[in-house]
């Protein structure tokens, strides 16, 4: 249970924030999750103190013992979202409160303390301000915000949950995930390999279940795909999501995307698309789809695009399926109108030039 217990951050500047030009040369080129900014957020919970210890630091390492739990067990888990430079020139996340809901469910699935919303979204708040320059000003570009907790506990008692964690939140610019325009994927369909099962871990955002997706990543490459799609544990037939992102099948003007089983993680933008969808005269389902049925709906036209939608790269085209035994293309295998007006629409809201209807921007500064 999220508790109303007020924390007040302590703040600590960095002696040793980079210098304008500095920060320039790496918001010219950041790529993704490879730079960070000058501070960084953390919070302790001890089941004695609750959550204490409240602080904005200069980023750097930690210094933690080795038999600290998280090492052994991998109790931890994430979130991931944006902050954009807006056509106003204010700064504004996408729906933090969203995040900060799915972190507490991840938390409560993980045997962790959930964490008060408000304090998750001031905890962002502070970071953002703090280092606002680093946000940055190309166009498509963002700041890229990874709250995370461990569990901090030292000892290998594997019978019992750490009795003690760390919430952290660091900040990475990043670069549009389209610098060279929009270009479809190619998917690999992954029946050797299970993401999650009923009952397991599937619907959290812990690291367990991305550790154990590289080596079906890895055999998407050697497949001579860009990324996996997850199917169903007991037949390896329905459609579940991709390794970061979930999917949407364009049946005209129908949007279908597979439902949320307890299997598959609940995007944001996947909510999101769900509810633009009014907005935008489709109609969507939520539902569930064999592979059969995406690869005959793509034979016979009826299925006329597929996309991937997540916060890294917002709304993705797929443009081709490869499986062990089977191989097709989506439509001309280029993005299809539908898929490019749902990303306009939903980037527009982003950055601020299109309408927010549902008031989902959440402005920092
Ligand atoms: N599915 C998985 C496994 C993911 O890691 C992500 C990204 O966080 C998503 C789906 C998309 O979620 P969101 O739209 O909240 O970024």
């Amino acid at each position: 249970m999220t508790t109303a217990q007020k924390l007040s951050f302590d703040v600590q500047l960095s002696d040793h924030a980079r210098t304008a030009a500095e920060r320039e040369a790496v918001l010219a080129n950041p790529g993704f999750g490879q730079h960070f900014t000058d501070h960084m957020i953390s919070i302790d919970y001890t089941e004695a103190l609750g959550w204490h210890n409240a602080q904005l630091m200069p980023y750097g390492p930690l210094s933690l013992d080795p038999a600290t739990a998280v090492f052994h067990y991998a109790q931890e888990l994430f979130e991931g979202l944006k902050a954009y430079r807006t056509s106003g020139d204010t700064i504004a996340t996408f729906r933090p409160y969203a995040n900060a809901a799915r972190f507490n469910k991840s938390c409560v699935r993980m045997a962790m303390p959930e964490l008060p919303e408000e304090v998750f979204v001031e905890a962002l708040e502070l970071l953002v301000q703090t280092d606002k320059d680093w946000v940055p000003t190309t166009e498509g570009h963002s700041l890229y915000l990874r709250p995370f907790i461990i569990a901090t506990q030292v000892g290998l008692g594997v019978n019992y949950p750490s009795r003690s964690y760390r919430f952290m939140v660091i900040a990475s610019p990043a670069a549009s995930y389209f610098s060279g325009g929009i270009k479809p994927v190619s998917v690999w369909l992954s029946t050797d390999y299970t993401r999650a099962a009923p009952g397991g871990t599937g619907a959290a955002k812990c690291g367990g279940n991305y550790a154990a997706a590289f080596v079906a990543t890895r055999q998407a490459v050697e497949e001579g795909c860009d990324q996996v799609v997850w199917l169903d544990s007991a037949e390896h037939r329905y459609v579940e999501e991709m390794g970061g992102m979930n999917l949407f099948f364009v049946y005209g003007d129908k949007l279908l995307t597979p439902a949320l089983t307890g299997t598959l993680l609940p995007g944001i933008t996947r909510d999101s698309i769900l509810t633009l969808a009014a907005d935008l005269g489709l109609e969507a389902e939520e539902g569930r789809l064999s592979i059969e049925e995406w690869q005959a709906g793509c034979e016979s036209g009826e299925l006329t695009e597929v996309f991937a939608c997540g916060t890294a790269a917002v709304v993705t085209p797929v443009g081709s399926v490869k499986g062990a035994d089977r191989a097709w293309t989506v439509g001309d295998g280029t993005a299809g109108p539908v898929t490019m007006r749902v990303r306009d629409e939903l980037v527009g809201i982003q950055y601020g030039t299109r309408p927010d209807p549902h008031s989902w921007l959440h402005k920092i500064g």
